[in-house]
Formats: C-alpha cells, structure tokens, sequence
C-alpha cells in the first residue's frame, strides 16, 4: 500500500535503520525508541492486523521477534524485554501495518500497561471458552 508508511520502509522508499530481514519480515529499530534498543518486527507483505495474517506470515513473525528478543538481550542485557502488539486504535494501534514490539525493560522505566482484572468465576471462563472455541472450528 503506497500510503502505508512500514509499506513503504520495506521498499526502501523511506529509510529506517534495519536490524533483520527474511522472507516474510523486516525488523528495524523503532523511531520513537521507548528504550535504547526498541525494535519492530513487521511483515513485509501488508498485513493490517493479527486477524489478516497468513499462516506462514505468523509463524514468520515470531520466529523473528524470538531471534531479535535474544540479540537484544545480548547487546543491551536488559533487565526485561516487553513484547506488544497493538490490534486497532482502542488497542493503541497508530500504524496499520502489523508489527511487534520488542522493548528492553528496566525497573522503573516508566513503560506501563495497566492490568485491570476481574477475577470472574470459573463459569465465566466457560462460558468465554465455548464463545471462542464456537468460532475456532
Ligand atoms: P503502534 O502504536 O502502531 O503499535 O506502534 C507504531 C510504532 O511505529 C511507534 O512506536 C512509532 O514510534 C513507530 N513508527 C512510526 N512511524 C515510524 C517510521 O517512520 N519509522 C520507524 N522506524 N518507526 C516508526
Ligand atoms: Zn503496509
């Protein structure tokens, strides 16, 4: 898509500063770099979102995003590494072009994620297992 701006770093016709490239992905450093060290993992074949990507695209993408975790750790020996992925603007998704975060962490970076459980009761667990497995197939 030429209006999708990782569209257009996989083509070169914008720069990014790479890391990793295979078949199916790109990695390359995040501009916005929430800690040194901050790297996208994005599919090469525009793909909006976790719900439109091919098997192998999948597959492809945490592949990647494990080997890119383990040279972070190496080169920066963070105490933490965060994986995010953002699926849609109520998800804080702002580049409509699928793609993983891979972010150092350290105590008190100021990187925050709110967690607010429920704790339902268990019926509740079944109740949204039947849903989901109703749409597995
Ligand atoms: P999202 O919120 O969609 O999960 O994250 C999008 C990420 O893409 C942001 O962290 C932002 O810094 C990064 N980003 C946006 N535009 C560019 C760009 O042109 N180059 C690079 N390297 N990163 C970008
Ligand atoms: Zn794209």
């Amino acid at each position: 898509m030429s209006n999708c701006v990782f569209c257009r770093i996989v083509a070169k016709e914008i720069p990014a500063t790479l890391v990793h490239e295979d078949e199916h992905t790109l990695a390359f450093m995040d501009i916005g770099q929430v800690n040194p060290g901050h790297v996208l993992v994005a599919v090469k074949h525009h793909a909006e979102n976790i719900y439109a990507l091919e098997d192998a695209q999948a597959a492809a993408v945490f592949r990647a995003a494990a080997k890119v975790a383990r040279a972070i750790r190496g080169a920066f020996e963070p105490q933490g590494l965060s994986v995010y992925q953002a699926n849609g603007a109520a998800a804080g998704q702002t580049v409509l072009h699928l793609h993983v975060h891979l972010v150092p962490r350290y105590e008190g970076d100021g990187m925050a994620l709110t967690w607010p459980v429920k704790n339902p009761p268990r019926e509740k667990l079944v109740e949204y297992a039947g849903k989901i497995k109703a749409k597995l197939g």
